[in-house]
């Protein structure tokens, strides 16, 4: 191989993971080479079109997977510069201190991380002020303490949201303000690169004000000589060295023709999904269930959180246009009645009638799919789900991908959605429409319920545990594989357990702390 194709560090994919990596390591002078099998995300009218994004799926991967019926699956996933954080909700929320540890479930055991909260706080921090932050420390009450305030105010609430918040804390909740990565100044409007819209959470930003890892970290990087992106360029599969102790080369599938690159280091950063899947495909003599899983772990434990999305719907409108601004963690860890965590409860984004008619709800008596978005407070609820060795990523006889998954550990959800229901009950009566409304947004206050289904891997995690026991995990603390000296891991694959809140941030954080081991490594 030319030395013109040796690298000091190539990063495969650019994601949360791998973009943040690449950002990190930039400076460094280090060669760097980025692989990505996808292109930039066109910028068009259509980034922000219900139609186009949620009911013809136009930038969904059109890849097709397997369940573990052989049925046909149709992920919801992104293949782009950038990854899924061009579409994400930028909701970048720590994990809490308590996730680090093993936790008791109703249905079983959240195990513990190899590293403790107080290892990655200095990476949240940093995190935090790479992706610009929004958020009130404190408010939280389940909050992990923090060494520096968020670096951005809080996103304000709309009025209707801003009342809930206060009707919620009338009942003696905390509710807070959901940290957001947006580049949004409400302080200076003319300045701010964020127009505060109705379409982010799901939908590229065309004006690239979402602190997504394209513009806050690729776009950087590239900017320094040492750094190469190669878009459209599928790593295929990893080969040994014959002690099978090194990976020697990546191959790779670049517009229709094949090409293969060396570096002194390879990271994985595919996705929790396609980094098994790329180990998987890299079985060879010295690894024969592929690379760097003499555990069995690659793969396994599979998680992607148990997610539900609860439109609470009332006589009055919703004229909200950004709603994702609040959050509600005082059943994190259970309540007065139930031991046992339940979990997270925030928003999506703004639901509309052709996001509606895409997942083809339940249709509230009385209500067209229009006036249900028009009037529906839209939540999105998250309880963790439990890694089980049989909930797994593998590949079938044609090298497709096969996802098996079995729901665990719901109890605590159905809880969490009682609780949600019975706090939505308890109103205060609309001063807008008097009692007569009241009466409606009391009585005929319809939750319509929507479980994710098995194509929502929006939030895949788990399936290449780190640990400290090379019996049962296939990367060590550093994200490095246990067999396979010069190879690491640092997308969403590393997660031993998934906690409550959403994965973005710990999957960045975690990225720099790697890229600092991997700097000092480097010399
Ligand atoms: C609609 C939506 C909303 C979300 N909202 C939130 C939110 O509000 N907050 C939050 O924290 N998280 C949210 N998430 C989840 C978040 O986006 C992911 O957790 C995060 O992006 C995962 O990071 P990653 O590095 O593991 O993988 P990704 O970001 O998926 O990056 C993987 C990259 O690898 C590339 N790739 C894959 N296979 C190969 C290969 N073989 N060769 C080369 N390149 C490859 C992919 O194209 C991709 O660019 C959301 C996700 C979605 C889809
Ligand atoms: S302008 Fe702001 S609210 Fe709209 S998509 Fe971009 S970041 Fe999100």
């Amino acid at each position: 191989m030319s030395n013109a194709n040796h690298y000091d560090v190539i990063i495969i994919g650019t994601g949360a993971g791998g973009g943040t990596l690449a950002y990190k390591l930039a400076p460094s002078g280090k060669r760097i080479l980025a692989l990505e099998r996808g292109d930039y995300v066109p910028r068009e009218k259509d980034n922000w079109d219900p139609r186009a994004v949620n009911l013809e799926g136009k930038y969904q991967t059109k890849e097709k997977w397997r369940d573990n019926n052989g049925e046909e699956l149709h992920p919801h996933t992104n293949y782009y510069v950038g990854g899924n954080t061009k579409f994400y909700g930028a909701a970048l929320f720590r994990l809490r201190r308590e996730d680090f540890g093993e936790l008791r479930h109703h249905g079983g055991v959240s195990p513990a991380w190899p590293i403790s909260y107080d290892d990655l706080e200095p990476y949240y921090t940093q995190a935090e002020r790479l992706y610009h932050v929004h958020g009130e420390r404190g408010e939280d009450p389940t909050d992990p303490g923090a060494s520096a305030p968020y670096p951005h105010p809080a996103v304000s609430h709309e009025p209707r949201i801003q009342h809930l918040s206060d009707d919620f804390a009338k009942l003696g909740l905390k509710p807070f303000h959901t940290p957001l990565g947006v580049q949004l100044n409400e302080q200076d409007p003319r300045k701010s690169l964020c127009i505060r819209c109705n379409t982010c959470d799901g939908f590229p930003c065309l004006v690239y004000a979402k602190s997504d890892s394209q513009v806050l970290c690729v776009d950087r990087a590239v900017e320094y000589p040492n750094v190469t992106l190669l878009t459209n360029a599928y790593a295929e599969r990893l080969e040994t060295e014959a002690s099978g102790r090194r990976v020697a080369k990546v191959v790779v599938r670049r517009n229709g023709s094949r090409e293969e690159y060396s570096g002194d280091i390879v990271v994985s950063a595919c996705g929790a999904i396609n980094s098994a899947a790329l180990l998987l495909r890299s079985a060879n003599d010295k690894h024969p269930r592929g690379l760097a899983n003499g555990s069995d772990v690659v793969g396994r434990h599979y998680m992607g959180h148990i997610n539900s999305i609860l439109m609470a719907i009332s006589k009055c409108p919703n004229p909200t246009v950004f709603q994702k601004t609040l959050s509600v963690n005082d059943f994190y860890f259970g309540s007065r009645d139930w031991d046992f965590p339940m979990g997270h409860i925030s928003f999506v984004g703004k639901l509309d009638a052709q996001t509606l008619r895409a997942g083809a709800p339940a249709i509230a008596p009385g209500f067209t799919l229009e006036l249900m978005a028009s009037h529906s407070l839209d939540f999105w609820l998250t309880s963790e789900d439990l890694p089980d060795p049989d909930n797994r990523v593998t590949l079938n006889s044609k090298g497709e991908i096969v996802l098996s998954y079995k729901l665990n550990n719901e109890e605590g959800h159905k809880r969490l959605i009682a609780k949600l229901e019975s706090l939505m009950k308890q109103q205060t009566k609309c001063e807008l429409h008097g009692h007569e409304c009241h009466v409606g947004l009391f009585s005929r206050n319809i939750f319509v319920g929507q479980r994710i289904p098995l194509a929502g891997v929006a939030h895949q995690n788990g399936t290449i545990r780190f640990g400290d026991d090379p019996n049962t995990s296939a990367l060590d603390a550093n994200c490095r594989a246990h067999e396979v000296d010069n190879l690491y891991v640092v997308d969403a694959s590393f997660f031993p357990s998934s906690g409550a809140v959403n994965p973005g941030l710990t999957i960045m954080a975690n990225a720099l702390r790697v890229g600092d081991h991997l700097i000092e490594r480097l010399g």
